[in-house]
């Protein structure tokens, strides 16, 4: 199999495939992966031939291609991505005034079952590959550029008036202003500080700059797609150090988030790593025999052990975590259930993030009524730390949290997409 150039670091780039050529030809050919968001050679006008003959013959720039895609009445567009082995995945990109948020997958279906899951359905098919995940950003932010420059008529689908995802409840103390949760600017991407000082020494000349499409703006990543990412650890990892590095798209890791189910060793290896992001974790319920129930991952890993796990995260990582607990009727919204959570948040910083259940098709839950979600958030304000009731969007296409599912034997999504 040819080596997917999306797979590998800048450095690596230079020190393997270009290591014949001068070094400002890397920046040339990363100016137009990942600032152009272009993968036809033929396009990358300013390289020579015999570059071009050395990547096509020896390596791949292949993207994932976009079978389909379905916008929601609120703006959110999932997109069904065809792989080069022809396997299927979504992503969702969920704009929302001056942000918009891409949701990634990193597997193809899931092996960790959570009862309230679509992907759960599908079972695992295999990990994504690291140029995979990688191929999602790239495919979104050139789909977000193309929107913005050449169909300004829809522009409007992508900045809907009404919809607010985080909702801070009444004295929460997590403001729309707080500095967390602000947009600051419009760049390409947002650039953490290191970004600002370009480590090449050997700058490309002035007419290696391709003609790059109108500025997209992909301003957070949550890895909360199809999959575990603490399952595919060694190419979720690798993504995040391509992302974040000066050379490709220097993402913000205070802009990136990983969500988990509760993988302890994941929680602890990303914490030693050094690589950052945040952290989410989808608890769900803070009682032992009924998280068993709906995450058979609890099991394996209880509370008191993925508690553990926080709690060394937060000594060595400085970013706050953030716990999402989806509220489903009768099942972790009793007055046990949010004195149970008072419990296990207690002494860990972190937000909490409620989500109103979704359901999709062939769902086993019900979603709660205005009444339960109403109830249920002013007996939580007596938890000690910030909480939000967060609006999942694109439930009119299945694109929210948990609905994501590609599986002919349960229904054929695709059909409907
Ligand atoms: S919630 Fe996440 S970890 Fe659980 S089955 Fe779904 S995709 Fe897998």
């Amino acid at each position: 199999m040819l080596t997917n150039l999306f797979s590998l670091l800048p450095v690596e780039l230079e020190q393997g495939p270009l290591q014949s050529f001068p070094k400002y030809r890397t920046q040339q050919l990363l100016a137009w992966m990942y600032k152009a968001f272009e993968n036809d050679l033929k396009k990358m006008t300013n390289l020579p031939a015999d570059l071009k003959t050395l990547i096509s013959s020896t390596y791949s720039l292949d993207l994932p291609h976009i079978e389909s895609h379905r916008k929601s009445a609120d703006g959110a567009i999932k997109y069904l991505l065809k792989l080069s082995d022809g396997a299927l995945i979504e992503c969702v990109l969920i704009p929302e005034r001056k942000k918009n948020t891409l949701c990634i997958s990193t597997q193809v279906g899931c092996a960790r079952g959570c009862g309230f899951c679509s992907t759960a359905r599908m079972k695992l098919v295999r990990n994504l590959e690291t140029h995979e995940i990688v191929g999602q950003i790239i495919i979104a932010a050139k789909e977000l550029a193309r929107v913005e420059s050449f169909q300004p008529a829809s522009v409007e689908s992508f900045q809907p008036a009404s919809v607010e995802s985080f909702q801070p409840l009444p004295n929460s103390n997590l403001s729309p202003n707080s500095k967390a949760e602000r947009t600051t600017h419009n760049p390409p991407f947002v650039v953490h500080s290191a970004a600002k000082n370009d480590t090449y020494s050997n700058q490309p000349r002035a007419e290696s700059t391709p003609n790059l499409h109108p500025t997209p703006r992909i301003t957070n990543l949550v890895f909360m797609g199809m999959g575990e990412p603490f399952d595919n650890q060694d190419n979720v990892f690798k993504t995040l150090q391509i992302i974040q590095s000066d050379g490709s798209l220097a993402f913000s890791p205070r802009r990136t988030t990983i969500s988990t189910c509760g993988i302890v060793p994941g929680i602890i290896a990303m914490a030693d790593s050094g690589i950052k992001a945040k952290l989410a974790i989808s608890l769900n319920s803070a009682i032992d025999e009924k998280r068993n129930t709906l995450m058979p991952i609890n099991k394996r890993y209880p509370l008191s052990q993925l508690k553990q796990a926080l709690l060394y995260y937060l000594r060595i990582s400085k970013f706050r975590v953030t716990v999402e607990y989806i509220l489903i009727p009768g099942i972790n919204m009793d007055a046990e259930d949010i004195k149970a959570l008072r419990k296990f948040v207690g002494d860990i910083s972190c937000k909490v993030n409620f989500i109103p259940f979704n359901p999709g098709r062939n769902a086993t839950f019900q979603a709660p009524t205005t009444e339960q979600i109403e109830s249920f958030m002013h007996k939580a304000q007596s938890l000690p730390q910030a909480v939000t009731l967060r609006k999942s969007r694109g439930a009119d296409i299945l694109g929210a949290c948990g609905q994501l599912v590609i599986n002919k034997a349960i229904g054929d999504e695709l059909c409907n997409i």
